[in-house]
């Protein structure tokens, strides 16, 4: 099957975003000041079909910083760098059932990392991008993100430098990666790349692009620019299946029936395979860290538009 037709995507887009557009739930997280001060109204959303038609309503325009929806990008570039068996057997493909943050997770499963979407997994997912200054690697990993997104993505400086000077926990994360010799560079250095990968800025368009890259087989649907083979795209679908909403990817499941993953700043990616990529952008969260109204938006629109992968349809 296909996306509806034109108008009828347009209408339900809209008919979502109005419906849900005064929802008060969630929290907006303190701690990082570009984040914490980003106005709780905001919602924008966008659809953008794999044939490269764009719908979107609300602040589907705004910048914010990526955070934890860069994660399933940056695996992308590292199963096309090494294969997706080998980024399976470093990173692990298993849902940790913790925060995102979590230590536990890695202390827990045998000292390695559980899966490339929560922290420990998506630092280790950068160590390992190719290239051997950091330089390189973040060549590498800026011009893949911005070839998913096609355009030249910026990053944030103040979200950078805001996140360099509280990601303690993060280089404690990595520092313990190295010594279980799970990491595929230097971890302050690693740990630096990351928090500038968080720091690119996107639009929910953006998002809805890159998701539809990866529900497209790896070609950009509207530059038509091959970034992966499509081996990897249903390989990184699938790790967003088990574990893109943290310890809630269950109940995402359950709920949207498509591979999605969220980010601190309010942003959710979806992807349905063969059909579109769906984005919506709300910052506040419910206590898992995901969009409140990204979530409800997402669920009624992959039921409506008829993207839910369970459905018998
Ligand atoms: N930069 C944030 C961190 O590493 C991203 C977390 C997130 O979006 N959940 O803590």
């Amino acid at each position: 099957g296909r996306l509806p037709e034109d108008a009828t995507v347009d209408r339900l887009v809209h008919a979502v975003h109005e419906e849900h557009r005064s929802v008060g739930e969630g929290e907006i997280p303190a701690g990082i000041p570009a984040i914490e001060e980003a106005d709780p109204d905001l919602f924008g959303i966008a659809v953008v079909g794999t044939a490269g038609r764009v719908f979107c309503v609300g602040d589907a325009e705004h910048a914010f910083s990526i955070q934890s929806v860069s994660k399933p990008f940056t695996f992308a570039l590292v199963c096309q760098a090494l294969g997706h068996e080998e980024a399976r057997e470093r990173l692990g493909v298993n849902n940790t059932g913790q925060p995102f943050d979590s230590v536990m997770a890695v202390e827990l499963n045998d000292h390695r990392t559980m899966n490339p979407m929560v922290n420990a997994g998506a630092i280790a997912t950068t160590s390992h991008l190719p290239g051997s200054t950091a330089e390189d690697k973040w060549q590498h990993l800026h011009e893949g993100l911005s070839a998913f997104a096609g355009r030249d993505l910026e990053v944030d400086e103040a979200v950078y430098e805001a996140e360099v000077r509280s990601n303690q926990r993060n280089r404690g994360i990595a520092h313990l990666l190295e010594a279980y010799d799970h990491l595929g560079f230097e971890p302050d250095a690693a740990v630096d790349l990351y928090t500038r990968q968080c720091a690119l800025l996107v639009t929910a368009v953006d998002l809805a692009v890159m998701g539809a890259t990866l529900a497209n087989g790896g070609v950009n649907p509207r530059t038509g620019d091959r970034v992966i083979d499509p081996a990897h795209c249903q390989h990184v679908l699938a790790v967003l299946a088990t574990s893109g909403l943290y310890e809630r990817s269950g109940d995402w499941l359950y709920e949207v029936g498509l591979p999605g993953k969220s980010g601190v700043s309010g942003g959710i990616v979806t992807a349905s395979p063969g059909k579109a990529g769906l984005a919506t952008y709300s910052p506040p969260l419910d206590p898992a860290g995901n969009s409140v109204r990204g979530r409800l938006a997402t669920t009624e629109l992959a039921e409506s538009l008829g993207l839910n992968l369970f459905a018998s349809r």
